[in-house]
């Protein structure tokens, strides 16, 4: 088999893409900046240069079909993007666009659905999704933002109105702070990095990172708050969810996932309390790839293994 499977992952601030061979083994991934503000054609340009680039370097030619991930959604019905924080794909065929440059077929995910994906298939939970057919992961991003994403049966599932897995956007504070997508005191709002490094520095006046701030814990008692902060809200966000999908793994992707005390017993005991089965028997899981799951997972949609 020479199959080659083709991703990329468009982010705000860097342009990646991969080739695999056909078991998802990477064989060449190359990284370059995005350029989001120079505007929607100069991205196109630069994702057909990288792939030529690509296909230049490693002989390979262009495959029939190409997966991207990218933050935000593509609506078919519109055949338009929305919800992106590159805020000049909103609103643009990036599908069509990019088929028309490349004259290929591409199919297009979220990043959290491409991360959820790559994780779940080929990596930290590739054993408990390997123990039985149609097993169910639910994958989250908490940095920046929190996305999540579900794999189910070995293939994303993106619901009705591809908003499925998007935990983030569920009100956990009533009148809390105003979200960008028009609510107040959503789970974005309170457990994202921002989110909580903006409430140490209302405890403090100071402004660390959340890494830093962890490590802070044993010695400063607002730091020691902003990280209780963190696990009491994240186990209430998280057991909404789980009793809803009660899925087989979970996986805590993002710069707040790096967090060891998400993953104590301290903040299972948390999940527990809001849990309808009061025990929790679902693993939490650390990502394997990093951030390069993301293009990863679009290789994956370009295998096929998508919705
Ligand atoms: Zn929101």
């Amino acid at each position: 088999m020479n199959e080659r499977y083709w991703g990329v992952d468009l982010g705000g601030t860097k342009i990646e893409a991969v080739i695999t061979d056909s078991n998802m083994r990477q064989l060449i991934r190359r990284r370059i900046p995005t350029a989001a503000d120079s505007g929607y054609e100069r991205i196109l340009r630069r994702i057909v240069g990288l792939l030529e680039g690509l296909s230049e370097e490693t002989g390979c030619p262009l495959p029939p079909r190409i997966g991207i991930g990218t933050p935000g959604r593509y609506e078919e019905a519109s055949c338009s993007m929305s919800n992106s924080n590159t805020r000049c794909l909103n609103g643009r065929d990036l599908k069509g666009d990019l088929e028309y440059l490349l004259r290929r077929e591409t199919v297009i995910a979220n990043d959290a659905n491409c991360f959820v994906l790559a994780e779940s298939l080929l990596g930290a939970g590739r054993d408990v999704m390997r123990e039985g057919d149609g097993r169910t992961a639910f994958g989250m991003i908490i940095g920046t933002g929190v996305g999540g994403g579900i794999v189910s049966g070995g293939r994303v599932l993106t619901g009705a109105h591809g908003i499925a897995g998007e935990w983030g956007h569920n009100v956990l504070i009533p009148d809390g702070e105003p979200c960008y997508c028009g609510k107040r005191g959503c789970v974005e709002t309170v457990i994202s990095g921002p989110a909580l490094e903006g409430y140490y520095r209302s405890l403090t006046g100071f402004s660390k990172s959340l890494r830093e701030i962890a490590a802070l814990v044993s010695e400063d008692t607002a730091a020691e708050a902003t990280i209780r902060r963190l696990t009491v809200y994240f186990g209430a966000a998280l057991s909404a969810v789980l009793n809803i999908l009660d899925p087989h793994c979970c996986i805590i992707g993002g710069g707040v996932g790096n967090i060891d005390t998400l993953y104590s017993e301290k903040t299972r005991g948390i999940i527990e309390g809001g849990l309808f089965s009061k025990k929790l028997m679902v693993p939490l899981l650390k990502p394997r790839f990093g951030d390069s799951a993301g293009v990863l997972g679009a290789a994956l949609l370009a295998a096929g293994l998508e919705t």
